[in-house]
């Protein structure tokens, strides 16, 4: 993973335009105060403005590191007092290392001989000149009238790429040890953090450490620190860069309510704690991951077309690209890696075309009044889990995170995710949502091990169904027969039997067809066309299952065909144009 984020790194250094990238002893800082100072280094003013980026010297670590010319007021001022004496000598010990820059002559004036009307007053203007709550940005120098700030000069730049080279020549021929991720020895591995990652969900503001070792516990074999893991300066860069530009790429855009914000390209968030980041390795757009959060019925099948014909066709003309995940969360300084996704790009459309037939289930529209597919998104099959009143947020993005690797992997769910929505679907007013029908088919179908019966998009026709899908047929059918009788009712037979029925069908098929015989006689002495009707259909249902059949208790994956069994009877109601004409029919006849 590491290595392939490094890769990600470096050609997004190549391809990166806006930013481009110089060298790894520099790096894009934000400043957001220009401390002005005449060429005698006495002290002229402060300038603050919105937040700007500025090329600067790589520190890896903040802790006991200063960086050259650009920081915060604790080390470039002192300011703070006693707790910032530490951070200032810092600071001025790296300005110490470079004092033969003639650049920096005027800052030298400045901490030195013009001690007083330099740092001094700069020191005692800085509460006066600058609001509180812009104290803690970066400071940078700047001498009057001059266009680039001092850490900006090509010779600052030259100068502080030197040192870095010369410093790692030196770590080099000390360790001579070959780097884990490239396989070379070209830069040292050394003992000190790598960059921290920005905008995780639930991490530090500062960033966190994706490999970090200051516990004891990650060290091992006497390894101590980095030289547990091997990786050298360079692609601990580039593998900080590439994560950092997953997690934040994308352009700013408006939103309906006129906030910015910025649409991630390569990120989707699922849950409060949960990231997931993906990219190609030749960075191909890969927009069928899209698909995932807009279910487009064209697209997806279009989608399914062309990667049928591609199983067809001889592939290995086909440019191999690998696709990649992986799926994070934060907590603090650390970041936990949830899963790691490797896959041929061939495979992941194959996957996504896959997961869309396996979520496909039919729904009634109300608009065209037509029975079509559904494809739900991935993040409401996950809600669809989920008790809105409770606060249930981490287990949506754990069973969000499980999905994301089924969709990619072909994989079956977990069989507890069925605990889950069936539990919703009885108790919840809802009821057995499309998304719930999609969960429940997804998971029963890849989890089916040459088991005969898989769910299908439509109600099956077959007259050999499982026991269980029948009864929730029946069900379904009972509860229309009691809506014709007695319309809406508050607690109707699904409020009060369907749990019931999906767990002891036996006792509880025989009190709903007690209760049934009441609610026909009342149906049949007002509309007895639509009596009869309905019930010639339960007859049908009836004829495919024994009385005695029923048995006394469903398994969990006969809970799922009883909850589908139910959703297929009851779309299929609706999608009935001539009920409507028959029971007219039948009515005209009964006058
Ligand atoms: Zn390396």
């Amino acid at each position: 993973m590491i290595k392939e984020l490094s890769e990600l790194g470096k050609k997004i250094r190549t391809q990166n335009n806006s930013r481009k990238f110089i060298h790894n002893a520099l790096k894009e800082e934000p400043v957001t105060i220009d401390l002005v100072i005449n060429e005698d280094g006495s002290f002229h003013s402060y300038n603050t403005f919105e937040k700007k980026m500025t090329t600067a010297e790589t520190i890896t670590a903040k802790k006991g590191k200063a960086r050259l010319l650009l920081d915060k007021a604790e080390e470039v001022l002192g300011y703070g007092g006693e707790s910032s004496k530490k951070k200032h000598q810092l600071y001025l010990d790296k300005i110490e290392q470079y004092k033969n820059l003639k650049e920096l002559k005027p800052v030298l004036f400045f901490y030195k001989q013009n001690k007083i009307n330099g740092v001094d007053k700069a020191l005692s203007e800085f509460e006066n000149a600058i609001p509180e709550k812009e104290r803690k940005g970066n400071i940078a120098f700047r001498v009057l009238n001059r266009d680039k700030r001092i850490h900006e000069e090509a010779n600052v730049f030259q100068s502080i790429i030197e040192y870095y080279e010369k410093t790692q020549k030196m770590l080099l021929s000390k360790t001579r040890k070959k780097c884990s991720i490239c396989n070379t020895d070209e830069y040292p591995v050394v003992d000190e953090p790598h960059g921290m990652i920005k905008k995780v969900p639930e991490g530090q503001s500062s960033g966190s450490a994706l490999v970090s070792y200051n516990k004891n516990a990650f060290e091992s074999y006497e390894l101590k620190g980095n030289n547990n893991s091997a990786i050298c300066t360079n692609c601990a860069k580039t593998y900080v860069e590439g994560l950092n530009w997953l997690l934040s790429a994308g352009p700013r855009v408006l939103s309906k309510k006129g906030k910015e914000y910025t649409a991630y390209t390569n990120r989707k968030n699922f849950g409060p704690d949960t990231a997931m980041v993906f990219w190609a390795r030749e960075n191909a757009q890969v927009n069928e991951v899209g698909l995932l959060d807009k279910p487009d019925p064209r697209e997806i099948a279009n989608l399914v077309d062309s990667v049928a014909q591609g199983n067809n066709r001889n592939t290995q003309y086909l440019k191999t690209d690998q696709f990649y995940s992986c799926t994070l969360s934060g907590s603090a300084a650390r970041i936990s890696v949830r899963d790691w996704i490797e896959t041929s790009l061939v495979d992941f459309r194959k996957n996504i075309a896959k997961w869309f037939q396996d979520i496909a289930i039919d729904y009634f529209d109300f608009d065209s009044k037509k029975c079509q597919p559904h494809y739900s998104r991935l993040y409401d099959l996950a809600r669809s889990c989920q008790n809105e009143k409770e606060d249930k947020e981490i287990t949506l993005s754990r069973i969000a995170g499980h999905l994301w690797n089924c969709a990619l992997k072909n994989n079956p769910p977990p069989i507890w995710i069925l605990t889950s929505v069936l539990k919703r679907a009885r108790s919840d007013k809802k009821g057995v949502t499309p998304e719930r029908a999609a969960l429940i088919k997804l998971i029963l179908n890849r989890n089916n091990k040459g088991g005969i019966f898989m769910v299908q998009e439509k109600m099956s026709q077959e007259s050999v169904r499982p026991v269980a899908y029948i009864c929730g047929q029946i069900f379904a059918k009972l509860e229309s027969i009691q809506f014709a009788a007695h319309g809406d009712l508050n607690a109707g037979i699904r409020e009060k039997y369907f749990t019931y029925s999906m767990t002891l069908p036996s006792s509880a098929f025989g009190r709903l067809f007690n209760l049934n015989s009441k609610h026909f006689t009342k149906l049949k002495g007002e509309k007895p066309g639509l009596a009869i009707v309905l019930d010639k259909e339960l007859q049908a249902l009836c004829k495919d299952i024994k009385i005695e059949e029923f048995p006394a208790t469903f398994s969990l994956e006969e809970q799922g065909q009883f909850a589908i069994g139910y959703y297929h009877q009851k779309i299929f109601r609706f999608n009935k144009p001539d009920l409507k004409k028959i029971t007219q029919e039948q009515e005209a006849q009964d006058e």
